[in-house]
């Protein structure tokens, strides 16, 4: 039988792991911060009818330039954003790519704070850019004084910020993105996958004008509830939008996918419905644990990361035996639950009570 090993494999990849959170059927499906609320009917059958339309033209290819769904995802994110200022592709990890094929590769490096996205550091492998991790304090917290001086010393060609940051929910601070930006000379993205849980927050979007290397991703994977449909974007110079042009493959947006995302942006109002309560669930379950005795790590986002746990592969391990699944980060005492629905937030509470006093 033929493994890796006997494979000319590029350098570079020798004894990585790929992306692999489990796909267990399970009921409560708790650990990749989707939004585990269904889409309203209402909108279901406008999708479908928008769908069934552009079936009508698919032995053409796409609108290589997909306008119509920039020009919706402009009049979404506000801030008198135009079309030329928008990109999109199949989730915002391709977007992520896209922007390491563009400014990364083969001796040029991306910068980030850890425990931070796990796709970065694969992204900086898949396009052989070297990945500079600088961990982040004991609270997860960035200040301009860490950023600045990390950013200083490494120069990274790229640096991403999250924030909200995933897997810690830290919110990250306008002072935090404005002293990155002014620290270096390279790409700043900011990843703000999880922006809408946080909306008392200005995006990062408000910062664009004047600053060219700053670049803002967004997906439509969390809070719009559009995880299956492969819809991630970005907002910054025209210019920026040019040098992706060069790396995408032509027609990398299906006409389909263009078709339901320009769909479900016409619904945002609906399909972001659900966002105060994943909110309200969010904190009642950061609420609980605390009661019982774990470390619940501040969070602007629809999950939480959660100390205390002794044994955190067993606690894992326990609850996807009862049909829960959450995230097991390898970070020391500690896992990621995503808030659900209210019933889901309640099985986990409850599952999760049932064995502190053995647990912890
Ligand atoms: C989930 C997530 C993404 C988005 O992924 P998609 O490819 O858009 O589904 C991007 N960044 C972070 C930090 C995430 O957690």
């Amino acid at each position: 039988m033929t493994s890796l090993s006997d494979l000319p494999l590029r350098a570079n990849l020798v004894g990585k792991q790929p992306y692999g959170a489990p796909q267990d059927p399970v009921p409560v499906s708790l650990n990749v911060n989707e939004n585990t609320h269904p889409i309203p009917e209402g909108v279901v059958a406008d999708i479908a009818e928008s769908l069934a339309q552009a079936v009508h033209g698919v032995n053409r290819y796409p609108d290589r330039e997909f306008t119509e769904l920039r020009e919706a995802l402009a009049g979404y994110l506000g801030h008198g954003l135009t079309v030329e200022q928008l990109w999109a592709a199949n989730g915002s990890n391709e977007v992520l790519q896209q922007i390491l094929q563009a400014f990364g590769g083969p001796g040029r490096s991306l910068l980030s704070f850890t425990p931070t996205y796990s796709m970065y550091p694969l992204l900086a492998s898949g396009t052989d850019t070297e990945w500079i991790a600088v961990a982040r304090p004991a609270d997860y917290a960035l200040t301009p004084e860490l950023v600045v001086g990390a950013l200083r010393e490494h120069r990274p060609d790229i640096a991403i910020l999250c924030g909200p940051n995933n897997p810690t929910g830290t919110p990250l601070d306008r002072e935090v993105i404005l002293a990155a930006y002014e620290a270096f000379d390279g790409i700043l993205i900011v990843d703000e996958a999880y922006h809408e849980f946080d909306a008392q927050r200005e995006s990062a979007v408000a910062l664009l004008p004047g600053r060219h290397r700053l670049l803002v991703s967004r997906t439509m994977s969390k809070a719009f509830a559009f995880a299956g449909v492969r819809l991630g974007y970005l907002a910054a110079d025209p210019a920026v939008i040019d040098a992706l042009r060069l790396v995408r493959l032509p027609y990398h947006l299906s006409a389909l996918t263009q078709a339901a995302a320009t769909a479900a942006i016409r619904h945002s109002d609906e399909m972001l419905a659900t966002v105060a309560d994943i909110r309200d669930q969010r904190d009642r379950l950061a609420a609980a644990l605390v009661q019982l005795g774990y470390e619940v790590h501040p969070s602007g986002a629809n999950f939480l990361l959660v100390g205390g746990f002794d044994d955190p592969a067993a606690v894992f391990e326990s609850l996807r035996a009862q049909g829960i699944l959450i995230r097991n980060l390898g970070i020391e005492g500690h896992l990621r639950i995503t808030a659900g629905t209210e019933s889901e937030t309640t099985a986990v509470i409850e599952a999760i009570a049932a064995l502190t006093p053995t647990a912890r």
